[in-house]
């Protein structure tokens, strides 16, 4: 049975002492909340992570969602801890008091979020689903659809989903081919398929509400022809009490890679004739409306990806504190003592650089939080717009760099273990294969690349995009005037100064009209950015290290390097202190300048992938039989 491995104290860190999410309590929208409330809810969603989900991480994995005849099944062990969700309020926790939501800032609730993911991300994906139906009922319903929907999504008494993805419509949703009938003012008939539908169907659940893309007979071909639809699994009385059978079937479920334990299923509306879906805003808003959800799901995504690479690299920290194997280097086979895999240089190097990773996509992702509670607190519009584009900016970022690289830290965390990582006794293997999902829905990777060169960067004359770069020089000329720290200032300045430099680049080519020549670099572009804000986040996080450490040995006393290092050893809060120093070291002097390589390949205008003709990539034959 696998135990919760999660980074408490650095959670707190960055809440309390890099962003200080209290000052958040100052504005009207959080003033009722105080430290000590935020910390009881962290401690809550820990226990919950810790006792209920974490040790049925496996089972879902093992066991799976199971379809047979139409009926779909997720292993027995969830279904208790999926009724804690709604009796415990997680799913609408970060939600406004008025809707029965708790009205935590999105950035304490991240931190539940990300041990939630953590421990169990498969089941994770139920409640969140249910969450995003809720909002955007909360958004666009009408009062009728509110009283009928709201109350039961957010308290999670029925399941939630997203109904976007059909064979013809995937990344590209102007296709969409399910269809919608008006048969009164309110109500259409609804049919078509949907596949891959997270939490589409299962038995843990009375009702699943379906906010479906469809498009109404006679509205134009095209996003614009798209509206959105509430489809219930069962309809829903007068009373609110569930009804009859709404002709949502599951036509079956995916084998998946990962994330077995979470339903993804292939839904047929209307295969009787008898589906009705009710117009969620106005018609042909569908698009608008969902990407509402999308980007909100982007960001989670985002924190998905984090908890899982951070119980990755824990899980291989402990393993490599506790594995014997080989002898000290320095000794040129002179000594027989094996020592532990910590020891040995190369695995050093490899720890830091997850826990470097993870520590720096965790500062981003509760930093997009933190923007989030700012614009929704903030009563100054032009602050306020401010978060939002600041925020915009960040979503794409937070979605693909962070699910690329917490890939990267789950493929290092495997490499620890040597060939016990390959194997099923250990949880690293199941970390990875769960992890890989992160990087392809919400939008694909290259979706978000393109988002954040085509739209982001532009977006307000590129005003946002300064506005960052602006942030990052404040802290950077901040640290800078700390002697010791200045080679750290002076590195990410380079990698500020060289990111810009891209940007322009980039933006030169879509002025000139050269959108293929931009876009075949909008990936690696995004990882320019991404290195860069967690280089920033990273000198950020030194800072405020370095100080607090430096108080520290001051009070003890501790002069040389012998001494420090016993306080070190002897005291949990210097040693954070200097693992927080190492980890903001190691990522700017061994992996940032590794930035400039990808800006000066981006420059460079040779476009061989676009100028290969198709036939010259490589020949695709079937080997003949028997070959
Ligand atoms: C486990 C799982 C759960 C899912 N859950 C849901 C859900 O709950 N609801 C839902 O509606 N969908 C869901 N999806 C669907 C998911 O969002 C899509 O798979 C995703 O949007 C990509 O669509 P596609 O698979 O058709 O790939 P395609 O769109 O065919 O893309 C294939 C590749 O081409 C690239 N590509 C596509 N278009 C372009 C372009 N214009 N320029 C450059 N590159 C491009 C993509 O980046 C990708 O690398 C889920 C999928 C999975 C696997």
């Amino acid at each position: 049975m696998a135990s919760l491995l999660v980074e408490k104290r650095d959670i707190d860190f960055i809440l309390y002492e890099q962003f200080d999410v209290l000052e958040l309590t100052k504005k009207d929208k959080f003033s009722y909340f105080s430290k000590d409330e935020f910390d009881m809810t962290i401690e809550q969603a820990l226990k919950f992570a810790e006792n209920e989900l974490a040790p049925i991480n496996q089972d879902g994995d093992r066991i799976g969602a199971k379809w047979d005849n139409g009926k779909v099944t997720i292993p027995p062990s969830f279904h208790g801890p999926l009724k804690t969700y709604g009796e415990a309020g997680w799913v609408s926790a970060a939600d406004d008091t008025e809707v029965e939501g708790q009205g935590l800032p999105m950035s304490v609730f991240t931190a539940c979020n990300e041990m939630f993911h953590a421990a169990n991300t498969a089941i994770n994906l139920y409640p969140g689903l249910a969450h995003g139906a809720g909002k955007l009922i909360e958004l666009y319903g009408t009062d009728e659809q509110k009283k009928k929907y709201l109350g039961k999504v957010y308290s999670f008494e029925w399941g939630g989903s997203m109904c976007l993805t059909e064979p013809g419509a995937g990344s590209d949703l102007a296709h969409v081919a399910t269809k919608a009938v008006q048969i009164d003012d309110k109500h259409y008939k609804i049919s078509g398929q949907k596949i891959f539908i997270t939490g589409g169907d299962y038995d843990a659940k009375p009702n699943i509400v379906h906010p479906v893309l469809a498009r109404r007979e006679g509205d134009p071909e095209g996003i614009r022809g798209i509206s959105i639809f509430i489809v219930p699994k069962y309809r829903v009385k007068d009373d609110g009490s569930i009804g009859e059978y709404n002709d949502v079937a599951c036509a079956g479920i995916e084998h998946k890679m990962g994330i077995k334990g979470s339903a993804t299923c292939q839904l047929s509306f209307g295969d009787n004739g008898d589906c009705v879906g009710e117009l969620l805003g106005q018609p042909s808003q569908g698009i608008e409306i969902m990407f509402h959800m999308m980007n909100e799901e982007r960001l989670n995504v985002g924190v998905q990806a984090l908890g899982i690479a951070s119980t990755a690299y824990l899980n291989s920290l402990k393993y490599a504190q506790e594995r014997q194997q080989g002898t000290d280097i320095r000794l040129k086979g002179k000594s027989t003592k094996l020592l532990n895999l910590i020891k040995h240089p190369d695995i050093r190097r490899s720890l830091l650089w997850m826990k470097s990773y993870v520590e720096g996509l965790r500062a981003l992702n509760y930093y997009a939080a933190f923007c989030m509670d700012l614009r929704n607190a903030e009563t100054d519009e032009a602050a306020a717009k401010t978060a939002n584009g600041f925020l915009e900016f960040l979503t794409p970022v937070c979605k693909a760099y962070s699910s690329d690289m917490a890939y990267d830290v789950c493929e290092q965390a495997i490499q620890i273990f040597g060939g016990y990582g390959f194997c099923g006794d250990y949880p690293v293997e199941q970390f990875a294969r769960d992890c890989k999902i992160t990087s392809l829905y919400e939008g694909t990777n290259g979706i978000q690349a393109i988002d954040l060169v085509g739209r982001k960067l532009p977006m307000a004359k590129g005003e946002f995009f300064k506005y960052i770069v602006g942030q990052m020089e404040k802290t950077i000329n901040e640290v800078g005037g700390d002697m010791a720290l200045q080679k750290y200032a002076d590195l990410t300045r380079k990698a500020k100064d060289s990111m810009v430099d891209c940007a322009q680049h980039l933006m030169g080519l879509m002025q000139q009209m050269q959108i293929p020549e931009a876009f075949v670099s909008a990936t690696p572009f995004l990882e320019v950015v991404g290195d860069t804000i967690l280089g920033w986040m990273h000198l950020w996080q030194l800072s405020i290290a370095h100080k607090k450490l430096s108080e520290i040995f001051e009070k003890a006393n501790a002069m040389t390097e012998d001494e420090k290092k016993a306080v070190i050893n002897d005291n949990r809060e210097a040693a954070f202190y200097s693992g927080k120093v190492h980890s903001a070291r190691f990522f700017i002097s061994k992996i940032l300048p590794l930035q400039e390589g990808k800006v000066k390949s981006i420059k460079d205008d040779d476009f061989a992938a676009l100028q290969i003709e198709e036939v010259a990539f490589s020949e695709v034959a079937v080997a003949p039989a028997g070959v």
